[in-house]
């Protein structure tokens, strides 16, 4: 790819192998030992402006609709994909979501200083936009290259899905989506269809449609989007490079997110250490990555000390999208774990289900995956691992409005284990004005007492 602006990214290998890739390579894994790939700058170049000239630029380029820098990604640009031209982005102002003080939440937890990074707030409902305008746009520029693509395709617990439909519907490219048949919310089944992608639903679970769409990938003209493809993990960045902005280049002493895949955490990680070699921050986070027990081999090697990590089978779970027990970024999130003196906790079904129901009673709607973040935090302040006095920051990775279904079982007691304590229904009435009154007054009495 042409250097534009004189700042270069390329592809190398995570493992350390000799050798750089340009970006609009197709190439997912190293050649030498088979590793993934990562996206390494030129740091060098991006020291032509002082931390300070850079967090002036972003902040200038902040929500405005100067294309494409008003995205919360391209706004970004020379950090995550310089060499990409502007006429080449697709982008659908993903990014600069709210980062929202939990107030109520977290004073019932002894937190005063909780907050949630609301990254569902975004085009497709999930955090997967980030990564997804950065790939499906270098994909454009191949194919404006006159590169034979055909079409990018990926396996997905939803999310994923949902993004590259959008993404590629945005700039004509055709999608095809792997799914696993009965195992993802109806609203994420539902998005690649509207967006006219090619939807194969497979009678197996996350992983095995991972496995078939990598020998997908090796069909000419098939461009693979799963976050082995680092491009994703370069807009995912920008979630720890916002959260910083936001609080005025200010780090928090915590970070929770959620994780299956474990791309992610990898990618906040990346963001926090460029900013460090930049200079914008002096001092890293605390990160807890926050499992599924259901889905939870992380949290397996983390308590053997990470002495040795074993795929499992993923069992069932609410937190759909991340049901995966053989996690692509397993090694990337375990060095970025060990770099931010990081840990790893797991929530049960009834606990995520609980946190979640507990966070909406004070405003939020939570998905299921932000429930096992939230379980978590629960977790980390009981140990007091997380003290009183400090900021700490769930990842939201989702809306909770494509999760209807995990809300509406919930509410009517259908998820085994949990309490009831937040359960909600309808109190259903004849159209009397004697008996809506009697209703309210009689909430009201018993919420006085
Ligand atoms: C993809 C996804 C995750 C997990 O992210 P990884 O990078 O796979 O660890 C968590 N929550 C939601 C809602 C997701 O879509
Ligand atoms: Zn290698």
């Amino acid at each position: 790819m042409r250097r534009v602006m004189g700042y270069e990214a390329r592809f190398r290998c995570v493992a350390g192998c000799a050798g750089t890739y340009p970006l609009d390579q197709v190439i997912y894994r190293c050649p030498s030992c088979g590793e993934l790939l990562e996206v390494a700058h030129d740091l060098e170049a991006l020291r032509d402006r002082s931390a300070a000239a850079w967090m002036r630029l972003f902040d200038e380029r902040w929500m405005s609709t100067r294309w494409p820098y008003g995205s919360g990604v391209w706004g970004k640009k020379e950090w995550v994909a310089p060499g990409v031209r502007d006429e080449c982005v697709v982008s659908m102002a993903e990014g600069g979501s709210n980062l929202f003080w939990a107030e109520r939440y977290g004073s019932s937890l002894g937190v005063g200083d909780l907050w949630l990074k609301l990254c569902g707030n975004s085009h497709t409902g999930s955090f997967k936009d980030l990564g997804m305008t950065v790939l499906v746009s270098v994909v454009r520029q191949m194919i404006t290259d006159g590169k034979p693509i055909r079409a990018i395709a990926c396996a997905s617990t939803g999310d994923t899905s949902a993004a590259l439909a959008a993404y590629c519907a945005a700039a004509g490219i055709r999608a095809v989506v792997l799914l696993p048949k009965g195992k993802i919310s109806t609203a994420q089944l539902v998005q690649p269809l509207a967006n006219g992608a090619l939807v194969l639903a497979l009678d197996t679970d996350f992983d095995g449609c991972m496995a078939l769409v990598q020998k997908l990938a090796d069909e000419p003209g098939v461009y693979l989007a799963n976050s082995m493809n680092s491009l994703r993990l370069e807009g995912q960045k920008t979630v720890a490079l916002e959260m910083v902005q936001q609080f005025d280049w200010q780090v928090p002493d915590w970070v929770i997110i959620p994780g299956g895949n474990l791309g992610n955490v990898s990618a906040l990680g990346a963001g926090f250490e460029m900013m460090m070699t930049l200079g914008l921050i002096t001092k890293r986070p605390r990160i807890c990555v926050a499992q599924a027990q259901a889905a939870n081999p992380l949290y397996r090697a983390y308590k053997q000390g990470w002495d040795s990590f074993e795929a499992m089978t993923a069992e069932p779970t609410e937190a759909s999208a991340i049901r995966i027990g053989n996690p692509v970024s397993v090694r990337r999130a375990i060095r970025t774990l060990k770099a931010f003196d990081g840990v790893v906790e797991q929530a049960s079904e009834e606990e995520l289900s609980e946190a979640a129901a507990a966070a909406d009673r004070t405003g939020t709607y939570a998905c299921p995956h932000t429930g096992v973040a939230l379980a978590a935090l629960e977790k980390l302040v009981a140990r007091r691992e997380i003290k009183k006095g400090d900021r700490a920051v769930v990842i939201s990775t989702a809306n909770g409005l494509k999760f209807t279904d995990f809300k509406v079982r919930y509410h009517e007691g259908r998820i085994p284990g949990t309490s009831g304590r937040g359960r909600n229904v309808p109190v259903e009435l004849p159209p009397d004005y004697e008996a809506v009154k009697r209703a309210v007054l009689s909430d009201l009495d018993r919420s006085a007492k």
